[in-house]
């Protein structure tokens, strides 16, 4: 029908609504560029969209179905009550631009979420705005910026020191907020190299960012040394809080002397995120910092709450409305729901749940990285010459076949091989269990018959992929257009 509507061949043809008279900007087209076929415009019943879009849901994979043992990306289960509560409709219903007066309960939640997370962090203001945790990160630099700049120390003060096993974003967010990155290597344990560090921490050094517990699951235990040295030379110290998942209700960043941190809402705090979203992150600073954070805020005035939008000294907005509304308040119902003890029961699962992955998969025949009992997640190596070539990538592929979704792997980059898994504290010890019973016969596979493993998967609608022709040249429709 919409192929007559526009044709041009057909005399008296014209657009639904299209003034009598006038000519529709379809017909100044030159004749050339007109199509000489109808569209390939599917011609479907009902029954068939609803089934094509149930398969299709089918081809997913979620942690609704199986076990994602992702590390560094905290896949836990997302408690349906939380779905309920930031979906109700006295939230969803709220047109974004109503007044505060209008939508106090919206903002209430908000609040109550806001102090809440000032608690398990011992941090003093935030910013719920920032939607992811690069975001946060971005916004934080800035935020730092801004408070150097106040103070006359800009442009001196221009570097960022980063960990090499820092997740990537760390030093992309750095560059990005106009910084030089400079790059300290880790030590043998895996921790910050102090002595490395010390050389970078004077007038020309405006922070460091660390991840805690970093990228190799383990807890940096000079971080006290580290902050006093940082705050000596007039540094300041930022904690990558993406993964809480092992400090909620344990530690405080704010008492172990950090001054700026973020948080991933859709990693330690349940919202479901998957494919680049969604998410959001929280931004955190200590009271020398409060000034410069993005606007609004949610404040107290008049025994109602208020968005301020005009802050003197703040870095501006970052985001649209209040931020990821919907996430926000997922979290917000995720952290009532477990309270005080649960935020703690949580961390304690998942710490529990690494240390034991970590023991079966070393039992299983991975390396892991270090002997030390672990935080959240562990990370294993395998040595290719003594599994006949079969590499990290190809135990990734093949656990797809045992229906398991693929750890993270080659990060940090500072291990060879890598393989990095987080259970969360979600998972049951018998679903950990069936995991490391899968690494164990992949290993064996790879001693007898290599060749099963290295062209895994075998089992799903998409065996292995040329990565490098699949970036080069992508095919991003599912089936080629019939204009084609
Ligand atoms: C996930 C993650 C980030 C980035 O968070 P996004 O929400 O993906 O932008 C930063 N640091 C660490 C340690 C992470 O695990």
């Amino acid at each position: 029908m919409l192929a007559t509507l526009f044709d041009k061949t057909k005399p008296g043809a014209r657009a639904i609504g299209f003034p009598k008279g006038k000519i529709h900007p379809s017909q100044k087209i030159p004749s050339h560029l007109l199509r000489k076929t109808p569209p390939g415009l599917p011609e479907v019943t009902e029954l068939e969209v609803v089934r094509h879009f149930t398969k299709l849901s089918q081809l997913n994979y979620s942690v609704d179905t199986n076990f994602y043992p992702l590390g560094s990306c905290t896949m836990k289960y997302n408690p349906k009550a939380c779905f309920r509560l930031a979906f109700h409709g006295a939230f969803s219903e709220r047109h974004p631009l109503l007044p505060a007066w209008a939508i106090q309960g919206t903002l209430k939640a908000l609040k109550d979420f806001e102090n809440a997370l000032l608690e398990i962090t011992g941090m003093d203001a935030l910013t719920l705005a920032p939607a992811a945790g690069a975001h946060a990160e971005l916004a934080g630099l800035l935020v730092t910026r801004a408070y150097f700049q106040n103070r006359g120390e800009i442009p001196q003060r221009k570097k960022i020191i980063i960990p090499d096993s820092a997740h990537g974003t760390n030093p992309a967010s750095a560059a990005l907020a106009g910084f030089e990155v400079v790059t300290i290597k880790s030590n043998a344990r895996g921790r910050v190299n102090i002595e490395e560090l010390k050389k970078h921490l004077n007038e020309t050094a405006a922070m460091v960012m660390i991840t805690l517990p970093n990228t190799l699951g383990l807890f940096e235990d000079e971080i006290s040394e580290i902050a006093r040295l940082a705050h000596q030379a007039g540094v300041q110290m930022y904690m990558d809080g993406a993964n809480m998942n092992a400090l909620m209700g344990i530690a405080k960043p704010g008492n172990l002397g950090f001054d700026v941190m973020h948080l991933n809402l859709h990693k330690t705090f349940s919202v479901p995120h998957g494919g680049g979203g969604p998410g959001a992150g929280v931004l955190l600073v200590k009271r020398h910092l409060d000034d410069f954070l993005p606007v609004p805020r949610i404040i107290e005035k008049n025994g109602q709450l208020q968005i301020e939008e005009a802050h003197p000294k703040s870095i501006g907005r970052i985001r649209s409305f209040h931020g990821s509304t919907a996430n926000l308040l997922w979290s917000a119902a995720y952290v009532a729901l477990l309270g005080k003890e649960g935020v703690l029961e949580a961390s304690k699962g998942a710490i529990l749940n690494a240390n034991y992955l970590r023991v079966l998969l070393k039992e299983a025949g991975l390396t892991p990285f270090s002997d030390e009992p672990c935080m959240h997640e562990a990370v294993f190596t395998i040595d290719p010459k003594k599994l006949n070539g079969v590499r990290t990538l190809d135990i990734a592929k093949r656990l797809l076949d045992f229906k398991f979704y693929a750890p993270t792997i080659y990060f940090p980059l500072i291990v060879p091989e890598a393989i990095m898994v987080e259970p969360t504290e979600t998972e049951t010890p018998e679903t950990l269990e069936e995991f490391a019973s899968a690494v164990k016969t992949i290993l064996q596979e790879a001693r007898t018959t290599p060749e099963t493993v290295k062209t895994a998967p075998h089992t799903l609608p998409v065996k292995r992929i040329d990565d490098v022709t699949a970036a080069r040249n992508p095919v991003i429709s599912w089936q080629p257009s019939r204009d084609q």
